[in-house]
């Protein structure tokens, strides 16, 4: 089952303790299609600028990701920069160039217009809407991702998105923002009022938790023990731009490629998102999933299950 993403593809600056990058290719969509892929087909809507090369688009050749859908408009890609602090659990934006992304309308080619997963990146709920208006049957799972910036400004827009939406994909910040309620528990329930059936709480550097059918499934950011430099799991993590669209790549690519979508599915699906954020930031922006291998993955997953199992 295909599955479909759109979002932001984007030029980013990123400064963390561990070195600075000027410019390297990033944004949602990309790192969602490209973590994604390694489970099924992915169909990208997005927009670029006429700076966006060849050399650029190459992260996409050779993966299951078809891009007829992204735009190629008159103007500049979409720009962001961000620097981390030193323990890099908090991040300041320095930076948001809107550029071509300012008058992006999404437009789904006919052949995605039967997509059966989608992912909406974080985008003004209009846009995530018109997507979906643009579908022809009701998709399987609609996700989506969203932030503080349109919990605040657009919370009427956002409410109709989420009456169409099944899984929402945001952190534990904005999901407390978006229920005004502190107890994860209860705002999950709040939020299951608005629309969605399951909530993934994405929560950096502890991982990230699932509320489905009233109960809880957590899991971890990344496995101690893969960690090569010993003792302490930060120092693995040299930036974590992407990590989020990563884990929502990883948790609807592998969603997309079973039939059910069992409670025993969805915890699976959070095992290989939590996997595939883990690899992302290891390195510099794409630069782990650019090597990463299938085969990786398994080792991972499988360490995943190891670590996480107990018996009373
Ligand atoms: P994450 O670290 O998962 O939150 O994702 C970071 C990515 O989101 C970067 O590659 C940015 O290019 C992209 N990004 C940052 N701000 C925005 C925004 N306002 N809208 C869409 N994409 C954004």
């Amino acid at each position: 089952m295909s599955l479909l993403v759109v979002g932001s593809v984007a030029f980013d600056a990123v400064e963390t303790p561990f070195g600075k990058v000027d410019r390297m290719l990033g944004g949602a969509a990309t790192y969602f299609a490209v973590a994604a892929s390694f489970f099924t087909h992915v169909n990208l809507v997005g927009i670029v600028g006429d700076d966006f090369t060849e050399k650029d688009a190459s992260i996409f050749h050779g993966r299951r990701v078809d891009t007829l859908g992204l735009e190629r408009a008159a103007g500049k890609t979409f720009f962001w920069a961000g620097r981390y602090n030193e323990n890099m659990n908090e991040r300041t934006t320095l930076a948001t160039e809107l550029n071509v992304f300012a008058d992006f309308k999404p437009r789904l080619p006919e052949a995605y217009q039967s997509s059966g997963h989608i992912f909406l990146a974080n985008i003004h709920p209009t846009l995530q809407s018109s997507v979906l208006h643009q579908v022809k049957r009701r998709p399987k799972i609609v996700a989506l991702d969203t932030m503080n910036y349109w919990i605040e400004r657009t919370p009427k827009e956002l409410r109709e998105t989420l009456r169409h939406t099944d899984i929402l994909m945001i952190n534990d910040a904005e999901t407390r923002q978006l229920s005004s309620e502190h107890n994860l528990m209860r705002a999950a329930r709040h939020i299951f009022k608005l629309g969605p059936k399951a909530l993934v709480i994405k929560r950096g550097e502890y991982g990230a938790m699932l509320v489905h059918q009233n109960r809880a499934f957590s899991v971890p950011a990344f496995p101690l023990e893969e960690v090569h430099v010993p003792a302490f799991p930060l120092e693995e993590v040299h930036d974590p731009t992407g990590a989020g669209d990563t884990f929502a790549g990883g948790f609807m690519g592998y969603l997309a490629s079973v039939r059910s979508k069992s409670d025993v599915e969805l915890r699976r699906a959070m095992v290989y998102g939590s996997v595939m954020g883990s690899f992302t930031v290891e390195k510099f922006g794409l630069d782990r999933l650019r090597t990463l291998k299938r085969s990786e993955i398994h080792v991972r997953a499988r360490h995943f299950a190891k670590m996480t199992q107990f018996s009373l």
